[in-house]
């Protein structure tokens, strides 16, 4: 008996040898951080400014200028760390797992920490996760391409002799076929993966959709920003004819307008998003999924283990005259004794499929057969072409081998082969079973003289035993679930190896209409793609499918413009799952070569978790929509308050390196941490899937939020009229305008934050980052007009409290226009939503 090992032997390997991994290329280190931050033009700039000031004999303010560099280099540092920490927790739960002996029990644990001496088993579809000799093998085939460059799987088997590489499996490499133990004698940098290099990390993911829109948006406002500041500091230097302070005001200039909070931005939404998902238990993979996950309009998902709970048990069986129901069991115990006999010979003796488990259970209960009494001379396994599972028992002192199967109902009525009038006795019992969603098989016995075995089940003779039926309880939250999908425009399809009458009974308890259609894996065969494609719109179940017509049903799908999710766990499904728009592979249940063909990885296999994932992924696209678009409308005044001077010489200077800075400090944090803490908006899964044909940034979005930045900038040039008026001095008009600014900025974030809710919503949400990201800047604000040094070096005046009152008159009407237009705009989209849902629905 395998024992593995014990929980001190595995501390002591682990000691000696460390954990199963290699060191990841190049850590980011504090240094390495600060080197990239410092790259960022934004820094290059603050710190010319500074140097400029010191060359004009300015020490104070360039002083202050470098010190601010400080401050940003800690609050982007600060925001990498966080964004690293998230994804290296990711990492690490995503990494392939082993299924090792640990006192004697097979377990999964992450690859990393497999030791030295551990028993390996290994499955089909799994990744080795250490270098290990083969004890035991059963067919093992193994895939070694990524060591080797060569494609064609290779044999192992048990050789006894650490050299023979036949004997060996190598950390990294595949099993595609066939079972295998193995004993570990080299974990990490020692395993021949290790050795020959780190390759695998330098794997960079291509860049998503959005990455590539954002990257084209940045480079346009780059060019943006270098043509307006090298204007500034030609008309600074015409209208002026001062060159040290063009090129300042240039500076400044280029310092507010270039767009480096973008990439910032996006990089922090997708790494926390993540982290966010991995909460509800969804890994991911592939950062595109966060994208596509808000625009999915298709779920296809398998039936068992993900809407249901994959436990069986058995409900009733047939005996070939009466249906017994478990609770009457014990009064007919001699009707169900060579009927679960049967199932139980049928079955794998220490199995882990929860219907086999559901026979030995009550093989135990009622005081049956255990296999163990008999040899098993073949097994003939179940396959796709043939549902059924077949042992052939040796019994000594017998002249006939005897053959116990167990399938699919129609398998085991051909294998039986039942006349007509037999056949429709028992698929009626059959179809009255199924449609109390019990999943039904059948068992039959044979048996065969002792001479050469048939190549295929069909060569026995088998009598017809009965049928079984086992109820497998549906996940609790499906139903909801399936509500919220149906509400969100998404469209929900079943996708089983199980009998049709069973999966559509089980559909109807989950929600879905009497009407719904569905289709058999057979006729789907009969279909041509541009027949399936016509039809696929009416279809929503798909019964006794095998995995490898998934990848049909993907393309049929996409053939329709649908954005395709698919869930899937094993060898099989790996190509359906790569060819979706989001594979999602079950976490539990899945092989690793499901997992890496998939973006995302379902730790819970609950269905519920897809689309809780999915309403994840609309709020974190609503709310990367809304940072963005809130630092584009923001960089309106700002340019405006540096252009006005440059181009009128009456004007004097609003805005300073200084007070860049100062914006700098309030607008990174808010749209990188206040933005993306913001709660979902109102109804988000009341309407339909995003249409991922439209741009993340097209000309409407670009619009309204360039029209949100010309109204700040209007209230602050109505603000600056009337200082004007009032015959202010310099300093005392731009602490107002500058503080103007600010109030502003707080109330178009404030109203900003959500597009549905009011801005009074958004603050009883108590969003207590962003509120806090609010009121920091305004109290920052009242202090430097307080203290006397700091007034100097911002260059304002204090003009006593009674002149603040038309700063908070203006920004308040401000904040009334922003409202009305939000409130506006949303009644129209509710009028084309629901039209568009209920276009959907028809
Ligand atoms: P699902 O999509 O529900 O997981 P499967 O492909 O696993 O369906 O199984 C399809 C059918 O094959 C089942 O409905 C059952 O009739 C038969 N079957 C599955 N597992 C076994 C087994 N261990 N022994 C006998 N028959 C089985
Ligand atoms: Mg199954």
């Amino acid at each position: 008996m395998l024992r593995g090992l014990n929980p001190s032997e595995v501390k002591m390997n682990l000691d000696r040898f460390g954990y199963n991994e290699l060191p990841i290329a190049a850590k980011k280190n504090i240094l390495k951080i600060v080197a990239d931050v410092i790259k960022e033009p934004m820094f290059v700039l603050l710190l010319c400014c500074g140097f400029v000031y010191m060359l004009l004999g300015d020490y104070k303010e360039g002083i202050i200028l470098i010190s601010a560099t400080l401050v940003i280099i800690f609050i982007t540092f600060y925001q990498y760390q966080k964004t690293e920490r998230a994804l290296e927790a990711l990492k690490n739960l995503s990494s392939p797992r082993a299924l090792v002996y640990r006192l004697g029990i097979p377990t999964r644990i992450p690859g990393r920490e497999v030791v030295q001496d551990d028993i390996l088993i290994l499955n089909e579809g799994d990744r080795v996760a250490a270098d290990a000799r083969i004890i035991n093998s059963n067919n093992l085939y193994i895939d070694e391409s990524l060591l080797t460059g060569e494609s064609a799987a290779v044999k192992k088997h048990n050789k006894n002799e650490l050299k023979n590489s036949e004997g060996i499996v190598y950390s990294g490499t595949l099993v595609v076929k066939g079972r295998g133990i193995a004993k570990v004698f080299a974990t990490g940098v020692n395993t021949n993966f290790g050795k020959i290099g780190t390759s695998l990390n330098r794997i960079t993911a291509p860049d998503t959709p959005l990455q590539s829109e954002m990257k084209s948006l940045i480079k346009n406002l780059f060019l943006i920003g270098v043509v307006i500041s090298v204007c500034v500091v030609l008309a600074f230097y015409f209208s002026r004819g001062n060159i040290i302070k063009a090129i300042l005001n240039g500076l400044s200039t280029s310092m507010a307008i270039l767009p480096e909070e973008f990439p910032v931005v996006l990089t922090i939404f997708l790494a926390i998003g993540a982290w966010r998902l991995s909460k509800k238990n969804v890994l991911t993979r592939s950062p595109s999924a966060i994208e596509t996950l808000g625009a999915t309009t298709t779920l296809c998902v398998d039936k068992t283990g993900t809407i249901t709970q994959n436990k069986m048990s058995i409900e009733m069986v047939y005996d070939g005259t009466n249906t017994i129901e478990y609770a009457n069991f014990n009064a007919n115990i001699l009707n169900i004794t060579p009927l679960l006999n049967t199932a139980i010979l049928a079955s794998h003796a220490n199995s882990v499929d929860p219907m086999e488990k559901a026979i030995h259970e009550a093989g135990i209960t009622f005081g049956l057969l255990s296999t163990n009494q008999y040899k098993v001379v073949k097994e003939y396994p179940i396959s796709h072409d043939i549902k059924a599972m077949t042992h052939v028992f040796d019994k000594p002192n017998s002249d006939h081998y005897f053959i116990f199967t167990k399938g699919a109902p129609e398998t085991i009525f051909d294998l039986c082969k039942l006349n007509q009038v037999e056949r429709e006795k028992y698929t009626g019992i059959l179809n009255t079973m199924a449609e109390g969603a019990l999943r039904v098989i059948a068992v039959a016995e044979a048996s065969f003289e002792k001479k050469n075995l048939p190549i295929l089940q069909s060569g026995f003779d088998f009598q017809f035993k009965g049928l079984i039926a086992f109820e497998d309880p549906i996940r609790p939250e499906v139903p909801a679930a399936i509500k919220e999908c149906l509400a969100a425009g998404i469209k929900v399809i079943i996708i089983t190896g199980d009998f049709p009458t069973t999966a559509m009974a089980v559909a109807k308890k989950i929600g879905f209409s009497n009407s719904v259609g569905l289709i058999t894996g057979e006729a789907l065969d009969k279909l041509d793609d541009d027949a399936l494609a016509k039809r696929i719109s009416q279809i929503s179940i798909f019964a006794r499918v095998v995995p490898s017509q998934k990848l049909r049903i993907v393309q049929a799908l996409k053939a329709k413009n649908e954005i395709v999710a698919m869930t899937g766990d094993g060898v099989n499904d790996a190509p359906a799952l790569k060819a979706a728009h989001i594979g999602i592979a079950m976490g539990n249940r899945g092989t690793d070569v499901a997992r890496e063909a998939s973006s995302l990885v379902l730790l819970d296999d609950n269905f519920a978790s897809i689309v809780a994932a999915m309403r994840l992924g609309r709020k974190i696209f609503d709310n990367l929509q809304k940072a963005m678009s809130y630092i584009l409308a923001i960089h309106m005044p700002i340019i405006g308050l540096t252009l006005l001077p440059a181009l009128f010489s009456n004007i004097p200077l609003l805005l300073m390196p200084l007070h860049i800075v100062f914006l700098e400090l309030i607008i990174d944090p808010v749209c990188s941490i206040a933005f993306e803490s913001e709660a979902e908006e109102k109804g988000i899964m009341d309407r339909p899937p995003r249409n991922p044909s439209e741009k993340f940034f097209g000309k409407n979005k670009l619009l309204i939020s360039l029209i949100k930045g010309l109204l700040l900038l209007t209230m602050l040039l109505v603000v600056y009229l009337i200082t004007l008026k009032e015959g202010h001095t310099e300093q005392e008009t731009r602490a107002i305008v500058f503080t103007s600014l600010i109030i502003g900025n707080v109330f178009l974030i404030l109203s900003s934050l959500s597009s549905t809710k009011s801005f009074i919503a958004v603050i009883l949400e108590r969003n207590y980052m962003a509120l806090l990201l609010l009121v920091i800047p305004i109290i920052a604000l009242f202090i430097i007009l307080s203290i006397p040094a700091a007034q100097l070096a911002f260059g304002f005046k204090n003009p006593g409290l009674v002149h603040f009152s038309i700063i908070l008159i203006s920004s308040c009407s401000l904040l009334f226009i922003l409202e009305f237009l939000k409130y506006y705009s949303n009644k129209q989209m509710k009028k084309t939503q629901y039209g568009s849902i209920l276009d959907m629905h028809q």
